[in-house]
């Protein structure tokens, strides 16, 4: 009688059958087109999945370096810092906000503001310091007025945050609101829908949770964002 296949070595079977067609997607052996819920191809947007990503970047200097050069969209022409991200580049918990606001704009660094604040709080409330974890944001520069980011400076800035994420391999990733969420996730439900539970992001588990500016203005949601981060936590200490 042959041996019965356990659940676990099925699903590590998938997971290594993934990380090689990333790998080979990566490396530009083959094309496989991405489709979203919808069923219709995605647009131009770069990620690990689609055809046009290449192995472009191997250190974060790398990545650093373009950022800083970039002028991809009209952004670059407003800000005055480029706000890369901060944080220990090896660590296994990264935390993904929006985009860079007035203070962070000023300083180069993400979430030094009212919400970087809170931000600071909640990652203290799990036993860590913000040195211990990584912070970035899916856009680099302000948008003028904090005014929510458009799809075409999401798909321009994107890239680096997966160059990011690639070279942090972290074990999981806390996205703050809609637009880390939706943007990681691939998903246009809204973040009340999919906060709460993990989700999986590049074989990376990703718990989404609301953003601390809007915690800030809605702190009734407090409770939902402490249990949230507590799941993370129990997972990085896994
Ligand atoms: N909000 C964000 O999403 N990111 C920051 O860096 C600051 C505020």
């Amino acid at each position: 009688m042959p041996e019965k296949t356990t659940l676990n070595e099925c699903l590590n079977i998938i997971e290594s059958l993934k990380s090689y067609v990333e790998d080979q997607i990566n490396l530009g052996f083959i094309d496989i087109p991405t489709k979203d819920k919808n069923d219709g191809l995605l647009g131009p947007q770069t990620n690990l999945f689609t055809t046009n990503s290449k192995a472009k970047f191997t250190t974060m200097e790398e990545i650093l370096k373009a950022v800083r050069g970039c002028h991809a969209c009209a952004l670059c022409e407003t800000r005055t810092n480029v706000v890369f991200g901060s944080g220990n580049e090896k660590a296994g918990l990264v935390f993904v906000g929006e985009a860079p606001g007035a203070d962070e704009d000023h300083q180069g660094l993400p979430f030094v503001g009212k919400a970087g604040q809170k931000l600071t709080q909640i990652i203290n409330a799990i036993g860590l310091s913000r040195d211990e974890v990584y912070i970035a944001n899916v856009l680099k520069c302000r948008p003028p007025n904090n005014r929510d980011p458009l799809p075409r400076e999401i798909e321009a800035c994107e890239p680096y945050l997966v160059a990011q994420l690639e070279i942090i391999k972290p074990k999981v990733i806390c996205a703050l609101g809609t637009f880390a969420t939706q943007t990681l996730l691939r998903s246009d439900l809204p973040i009340s829908k999919l906060r709460g539970r993990f989700h999986t992001y590049q074989g990376i588990r990703l718990m989404p949770t609301y953003h601390p500016a809007f915690l800030l203005r809605n702190p009734k949601f407090k409770k939902d964002v402490w249990e949230d981060v507590q799941k993370v936590k129990a997972e990085y200490d896994k």
